[in-house]
């Protein structure tokens, strides 16, 4: 084996804490670059690593929940970030809360005390040079130079610093006795859920959008509010008028469910069509997940769940995500990135964490393990590897690097946090969905069990 050559890690967030970990536990060398203090994101406040810059939480502990199975599976996997968000955890009524203040100077210390990882404190201001293996972990507020040299070497359309995305929806969730398949002018195959309204639904549909309480938008996020005059959150197009969403993403015309019957005349079918439809397209391959088309919106995640389930058809819908508008550097992973997380025009390259378009603390975590541990085998050497996909940290990188599963369907890549949805069916379906998470769970421990020896 060759002798193993130095790695660097740029950005000491969840992601690039849990990588340069790794990477010095394979016994490789790493300099971790890290610009806090000298230089400080808008959203964090310390200068500690792997700062929780909002909630504490990791989310559910439970294994038969999609973060709780990725946090099992990150556990077995070793994650010095999980164990330490363990060591430091708060009651959180099942959840993984951590004592934020805590966890991250554990982890600064724990990081500075490894003679393998050099700690730099400077900010990277651009790709170091190609033969250097660098892990990139630079997190949705990568700093502004250092986001412009990854644009340039991604090309400006696959690499985004807004992420304005609509709400998803698991498609078992969707009651299909109220909604319905259909393409409008039923163009093509009925490709779309249309959930329709009647007149006195929908009002009562936009008062309660209009009175939602938002979220409260960051100062460094204002600026770009009036950037998007053609993505406007959902709850301003109904601000701006009774009819505003009828004419736009709730447009009724030429959206006909058959069990409205085989009306031929147009007076009649313009007499019988809905009020408006709100329609939802497919996420993913296997039409499991469904995101709610045009509803981008600033609303807190809990009004988002009470307003939404007020369309027909969404009363018991399951949020896989909610709707975002915020500041988000991501990259259009499932053009540049493979499985392993290395990009594929410059294999020494691997990226991480929510620059790479996943969702979640445990989810930076999972990424920065994968990098971390195929950083380290570059630098001996050795061939980088991919997760099973029955495994949560498997398919969630396979989705974001996989061009095939998302463009088939979709356009634009959006980020996607760890869910069910992701995995691949069972061999035998299970109805009931608490015994077919715990299927999931089982398979996807058993085949992570080589990994975690
Ligand atoms: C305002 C805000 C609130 C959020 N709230 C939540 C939440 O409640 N729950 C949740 O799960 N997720 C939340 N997220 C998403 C959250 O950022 C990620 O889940 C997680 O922190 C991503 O980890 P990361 O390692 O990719 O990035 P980060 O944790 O952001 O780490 C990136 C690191 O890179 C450093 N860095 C940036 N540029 C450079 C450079 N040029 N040179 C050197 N260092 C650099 C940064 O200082 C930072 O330390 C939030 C994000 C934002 C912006």
């Amino acid at each position: 084996m060759k002798e193993p050559s130095s790695v660097r890690v740029i950005g000491a967030g969840l992601a690039g804490t849990e990588a340069a970990w790794q990477i010095a536990q394979s016994g490789v060398d790493v300099t971790l670059i890290e610009m806090r203090p000298q230089k400080r994101s808008p959203a964090h406040h310390t200068n500690e690593f792997a700062e929780l810059v909002c909630s504490n939480s990791f989310g559910s502990l439970n294994a038969d929940r999609a973060s709780g199975l990725l946090q099992e599976e990150l556990r077995r996997l070793k994650s010095v970030v999980i164990k330490t968000a363990n060591l430091y955890s708060v009651p959180a009524g099942g959840a993984l809360a951590v004592d934020r203040g805590k966890f991250s100077s554990a982890l600064t210390n724990t990081l500075s005390l490894n003679p393998r990882i050099k700690i730099v404190r400077n900010e990277q201001l651009q790709l170091p040079h190609e033969e250097e293996i660098t892990v990139i972990a630079t997190g949705p507020l990568t700093s502004e130079l250092l986001a412009n040299d990854l644009k340039n070497f991604t090309g400006i359309e696959e690499c985004h610093f807004f992420d304005a995305a609509s709400p998803i929806v698991e498609g078992e969730s969707i009651d299909l006795s109220k909604a319905f398949r259909a393409s409008r002018y039923d163009k093509g195959d009925a490709d779309y859920i249309n959930c329709p309204m009647n007149k006195e639904q929908y009002l009562a549909f936009r008062n309660a959008l209009v009175n939602a309480e938002q979220s409260e938008v960051k100062d460094f996020e204002k600026g770009n509010a009036n950037f998007f005059e053609g993505c406007l959150p959902i709850e301003e197009l109904a601000r701006r008028g009774e009819d505003t969403m009828r004419y736009g993403p709730l447009k009724p015309i030429g959206i006909w469910d058959p069990r409205w019957g085989d009306v031929e005349d147009k007076d009649v079918r313009r007499a019988k069509r809905a009020y408006a439809i709100v329609q939802l397209r497919q996420e993913d391959n296997a039409g499991r997940l469904w995101n709610l088309v045009g509803f981008q919106t600033n609303l807190k995640w809990g009004e988002q769940r009470r307003v939404l389930q007020m369309i027909p058809g969404l009363e018991k819908a399951d949020f896989i995500r909610f709707g975002v508008m915020h500041r988000n550097t991501f990259i259009n992973s499932p053009k540049l990135l493979k499985p392993t997380l290395q990009f594929r025009k410059r294999p020494n390259l691997i990226a991480a964490g929510q620059l790479v378009g996943t969702e979640g603390y445990a989810a930076a975590v999972a990424g920065g393990w994968l990098a971390g541990t195929n950083a380290a085998l570059l630098a001996k050497g050795l061939d980088p590897i991919t997760m099973p996909i029955t495994t949560m940290i498997g398919a969630l990188t396979n989705f974001i690097s996989n061009d095939k599963t998302i463009t088939k369907v979709k356009k634009g890549f959006q980020p996607m946090p760890a869910n069910f949805g992701l995995l691949p069916e069972l061999n035998k379906p299970i109805r009931d969905k608490r015994s077919r998470y715990g299927a999931y769970r089982d398979r996807a421990l058993k085949d992570l069990g080589r990994y975690n020896q």
